[in-house]
């Protein structure tokens, strides 16, 4: 039986950021994502938002590991080359009594040493030429900001395996027992750790069940968003919220890192753990929930819509505390994202009498991202690989060169979706209609496989069953 230092259960942005935490010491470490990728839940379907932490309530762990993960994102994204910009969140308010919510906000703002300012009508028209005539006030969040959340995902676990971590795909866990430190029984085999942290999002009341026996509930409450192309850029500069209510923070406009639009999310509790299906009375209602904060949104620029499952636990709060080894980082529903380096910070903690590793490097390998470069460094890097010349996506204008790093590094692509997250083949207008093919065929050649192998998502997603025709 392989033994470990530390088991971390789960690969979203809470495993992956543990990982890369712990990695900073002497320990050996082995991460178990069920899926066949990383960042395949909550993590990789959210609003992207950086919340300044103007809305958790104070005293709560929420409001605390908030506002101490915005202020390391910085840092945290300069370190991982990960695309993030501080553009700032306006709550936007469309009734008297929306304002004194507003009122209430700020006062929560202060409480939680959020910075902030109240804009009245006119101040907030000037900023947002596009927001609803019917609002009436605003309140400005400046240190909010908008990161590529998948991006993070994958930046934290290459940087972790970098720095020695291992990383199992396709391995879900199926018991723990306590033993001296823990046995883990997965699918496919058994392991010993002394440590054992259970990220597992909205499975993590079920893994905790494993060691501690209900001591408390996660359900799945369903998010689903329209996603614009990238059809002017600063339709929208600020992410602008609803006014939040009991069931969460509301609908929200806000542009992404890549200047598409989100209009979204929408908020339902559901009985399955896995469905991620949208619906289109779900999604009018976002749309009706919208127009109060942008008129006239321009739906004929949606290319594609999503789901994200939240991890809602019934303490209201995060639940991250540590008995006998056994960690949980569990119930990490918004602003988990937001929180994400803060909760990694404060679960290394846990782990007592650890010797740093003096080989821990901070960074990994910069992205190779055409986009971002002038004509004459394009020019330079096609002269010394002709692949970076060879556009295969030609709605985002990605190159074989691009979408072959991100299938040799570290946590590497291997399906299609796991491309088109990390370097965008597949996300414009024609989601992958002219070049699916093109980056099946580059996968299936790169990693040695039969194109019938390559997966679309996740286990058995297959795209090719076989030939349909023999010969020519
Ligand atoms: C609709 C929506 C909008 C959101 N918007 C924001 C936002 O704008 N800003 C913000 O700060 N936060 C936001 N959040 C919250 C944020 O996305 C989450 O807090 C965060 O992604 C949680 O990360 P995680 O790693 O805990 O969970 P996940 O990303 O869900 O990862 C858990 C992983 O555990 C794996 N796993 C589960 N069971 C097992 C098992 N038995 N064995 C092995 N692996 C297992 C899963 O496959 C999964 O990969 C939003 C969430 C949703 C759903």
């Amino acid at each position: 039986m392989n033994r470990y230092d530390c088991i971390i259960i789960g690969a979203g942005v809470i495993g992956a950021l543990c990982a890369r935490e712990l990695s900073k010491y002497k320990l050996n470490i082995l991460v178990l994502e069920k899926e066949i990728d990383v960042g395949c839940g909550a993590s990789g379907a959210n609003s992207a938002i950086v919340h300044s932490g103007y809305d958790p309530v104070p005293g709560t762990l929420k409001a605390k590991l908030n506002v101490e993960g915005n202020k390391m994102y910085e840092a945290m994204c300069k370190e991982l080359d990960v695309q993030f910009r501080r553009i700032g969140s306006i709550t936007v308010a469309n009734s008297e009594e929306e304002l004194v919510t507003l009122a209430e906000l700020a006062k929560r703002s202060e409480a939680n040493g959020v910075p902030y300012k109240v804009l009245d009508e006119k101040e907030l028209k000037e900023i947002e030429p596009n927001i609803t005539a019917s609002a009436k006030g605003g309140l400005l969040c400046p240190t909010a900001g908008i990161v590529n959340p998948f991006e993070l995902v994958v930046a934290a676990m290459e940087n972790a395996m970098d720095n020695g971590v291992s990383l199992h795909l396709a391995e879900e866990v199926v018991s723990i027992k306590k033993d001296n430190g823990f046995i883990i029984t997965t699918n496919k085999g058994e392991y010993f750790a002394k440590y054992v942290v259970n990220a597992a999002g909205v499975y993590s009341s079920k893994i905790n069940d494993l060691v501690n026996p209900h001591t408390f509930s996660v359900r799945p409450r369903r998010g689903e968003y329209y996603v614009l192309d990238h059809f002017q850029n600063g339709y929208v500069k600020h992410t602008l919220f609803n006014v939040p209510s009991d069931k969460g923070k509301g609908v929200l406009v806000s542009p992404t890192t890549h200047d598409n639009y989100l209009v979204g999310p929408s908020s339902e509790f559901i009985e399955e753990f896995d469905s991620v299906r949208t619906n289109k009375d779900v999604l009018d209602n976002v749309r009706t929930n919208a127009t109060r904060l942008v008129d006239n949104i321009p739906y004929r620029e949606q290319i594609t819509e999503f789901a994200g499952l939240r991890a809602v636990g019934d303490t209201h709060d995060f639940i991250i505390n540590e008995a006998d080894g056994f960690i949980n980082a569990a119930g990490i529903e918004s602003p988990g994202l937001t929180a994400s380096p803060a909760i990694a910070k404060m679960v290394s903690e846990f782990i007592k009498d650890k010797e740093v590793n003096p080989q821990f490097k901070p960074s990994r390998r910069k992205v190779i991202r055409m986009e971002e470069m002038s004509i004459e460094e394009r020019d330079a890097l096609i002269k010394k690989d002709p692949k970076f010349g060879r556009i295969v996506c030609r709605c985002e204008a990605v190159s074989e060169g691009e979408i072959l790093d991100c299938i040799r590094r570290n946590c590497g692509a291997t399906t299609i979706k796991g491309v088109k997250r990390r370097c965008r083949p597949g996300m414009g207008r024609c989601q992958g209609g002219f070049c699916q093919a093109i980056v099946l065929d580059i996968l299936a050649k790169e990693l040695n496989k039969n194109p019938e192998d390559i997966m679309y998502a996740n286990a058995n997603s297959y795209i090719v069953l076989g030939p349909t025709k023999e010969g020519k």
